[in-house]
C-alpha cells in the first residue's frame, strides 16, 4: 500500500504522517524520526539471560503476571516509597498501555467521567471512549507553564467523576507533580471517592529532582502504571505493570484472561532475572537519566540560543516546542517538516494543543544535532 501523491494535500491526522513519513522511507528517503517516544539508550545486559530463560518461556503465564514477577516489583516498589505493597497488588500487562487499557474498561464497566488535563497522551482519550465513559478534560494553560490548576480540578470533581487521569513526568510537557501536590491529590481522591490514576512510566528521568510516586500515598484509591518501555528502552518487549487495589486487580485479571490470556511470557521471566539484581538496576537507570539529561540540556541551550519558545522538561523524554509564529497550526508545520526537510515531529493537535510541537530527546546527539538544524531554518 502506497502513500498519496504529495502534490494532494494532506489529510489532517497523525496516520497521515506516519503513512507519509513510512512512503518517504520506502523510497530510500532518510527521515530524521522525533515522532516517538521511544529512548534509544541501550537496554540491560540481557543476551545471556535470553538465552538461558527462553526454554521457560513456551506456553501462557497466569493472567495478572508471573508471580515472581509480581513478587519483586512489589519488593523493589515497597522499598523505594517506604510502603507496603504485596504482590496482589500487582498487575502485569502487555505494555502500560494494556494496563491502561484493561483498568478503564473495568472501571468504567458502569460508564461515568474520567477527568483529563490537556496537554495529555493521546492514548487516554481513544482508551476512555472504548470503555464508554464521558471525558472531561480541563485544559491547563500555556501562560502558567501547562501546570495542572488544582483548584479548578476541584471544583470539576462531581458524584459522576469514577477516575482523574494523571500523567508525571507529564508526555508531552515534562511537567512534574510537586510531592505536596501529590499528597494533595492523593487525600482528595480518597475524601471524593474516585480512582486516581497515575501514568508515572517516565520515572526514571527526573532532572530537578522533584518527581514523587503516588505509591508514596499508596491507598484503595490510588493506581499507578509503569514500562519496561521507557526505563529499559524495551518498548518492543511490551511489557508493563500497575500497583492498586487487590480487589481491582482480581477483576482486571479476569478482563485480561478474556482478552491475552497472559502478559508476554519471556519478557516477564527476563524482567524478573533483571529486578532480582537490585543495584545493578538502580546504577543502570542513573546512568540513563544522565544520557537524558544531557540531551535535554543540549537541545534546551540550542533552542535559547535561538529563542525558540518551548516548555522546559523538568522530567521525560520529550520536549514540547513552540511552532513558528508564520504557521497556523502545528500539523502544518508538521507536515512542512516532513515535506521539505525529511524531519517528523508528533504535532500538538493530538496532544489538544495546536501551538506546539512535541520531540523525541532520548536519541543520538548527531540525529538531535541534524534535526534541530533543520527545525530552526522556520524561526529566522
Ligand atoms: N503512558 C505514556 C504517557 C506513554 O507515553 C506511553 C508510551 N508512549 C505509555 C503510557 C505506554 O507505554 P507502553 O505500552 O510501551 O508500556
Amino acid at each position: 500500500m502506497g502513500g498519496y501523491p504529495s502534490s494532494k494535500p494532506m489529510k489532517k491526522s497523525l496516520g497521515d504522517l506516519f503513512l507519509r513519513e513510512k512512503t518517504l522511507k520506502e523510497r530510500g528517503e532518510k527521515v530524521l524520526g522525533f515522532t516517538l517516544t521511544s529512548p534509544a539508550f541501550p537496554p540491560p545486559p540481557i543476551r545471556e539471560k535470553i538465552l538461558n530463560f527462553y526454554k521457560f518461556s513456551f506456553s501462557y503465564s497466569p493472567a495478572g503476571g508471573d508471580l515472581g514477577l509480581r513478587e519483586v516489583l512489589a519488593n523493589f516498589y515497597s522499598k523505594k516509597w517506604q510502603v507496603d505493597l504485596k504482590k496482589e497488588n500487582v498487575f502485569v500487562g502487555n505494555g502500560g498501555k494494556e494496563v491502561l487499557f484493561i483498568l478503564l474498561q473495568v472501571l468504567l464497566k458502569k460508564k461515568g467521567e474520567v477527568i483529563l488535563f490537556s496537554p495529555y497522551w493521546p492514548s487516554y482519550v481513544g482508551m476512555v471512549k472504548m470503555a464508554g465513559g464521558k471525558l472531561k478534560i480541563l485544559k491547563t494553560s500555556e501562560k502558567h507553564g501547562f501546570y495542572p490548576d488544582l483548584k479548578e480540578l476541584k471544583k470539576k470533581i462531581s458524584s459522576k467523576t469514577r477516575a482523574l487521569i494523571l500523567n508525571s513526568p507529564c508526555n508531552p510537557t515534562g511537567r512534574i507533580l510537586r510531592q505536596k501536590e501529590v499528597e494533595y491529590l492523593a487525600d482528595l481522591s480518597q475524601k471524593r471517592n474516585f480512582i486516581l490514576i497515575s501514568d508515572e512510566v517516565y520515572e526514571i528521568y527526573d532532572f530537578e529532582n522533584l518527581y514523587c510516586s503516588f505509591l508514596k500515598f499508596f491507598h484503595k484509591n490510588i493506581f499507578c502504571v509503569f514500562s519496561a518501555s521507557k526505563i529499559f528502552s524495551l518498548c518492543g518487549w511490551r511489557l508493563g505493570w500497575g500497583f492498586g487495589d487487590e480487589k481491582l486487580i482480581e477483576e482486571m485479571k479476569s478482563y485480561q484472561n478474556d482478552l491475552s490470556t497472559s502478559p508476554h511470557t519471556l519478557s516477564q521471566i527476563l524482567m524478573r532475572e533483571i529486578f532480582r539484581e537490585e543495584k545493578k538496576v538502580l546504577r543502570y537507570f542513573s546512568k540513563n537519566k544522565k544520557l537524558a539529561q544531557e540531551r535535554r540540556d543540549f537541545v534546551i541551550n540550542f533552542l535559547k540560543e535561538r529563542k525558540i519558545d518551548f516548555i522546559f522538561p523538568e522530567g521525560g523524554i520529550a520536549i514540547f516546542i513552540k511552532i513558528p509564529s508564520k504557521f497556523k497550526n502545528a500539523f502544518s508545520f508538521s507536515e512542512t517538516l516532513l515535506e521539505k526537510e525529511k524531519v517528523s515531529v508528533a504535532p500538538g493537535e493530538i496532544f489538544g494543543h495546536k501551538k506546539y510541537f512535541r520531540m523525541n530527546l532520548a536519541l543520538p546527539f548527531e540525529d538531535l544535532k541534524e534535526g534541530l538544524k533543520r527545525i530552526a531554518r522556520y524561526y529566522s
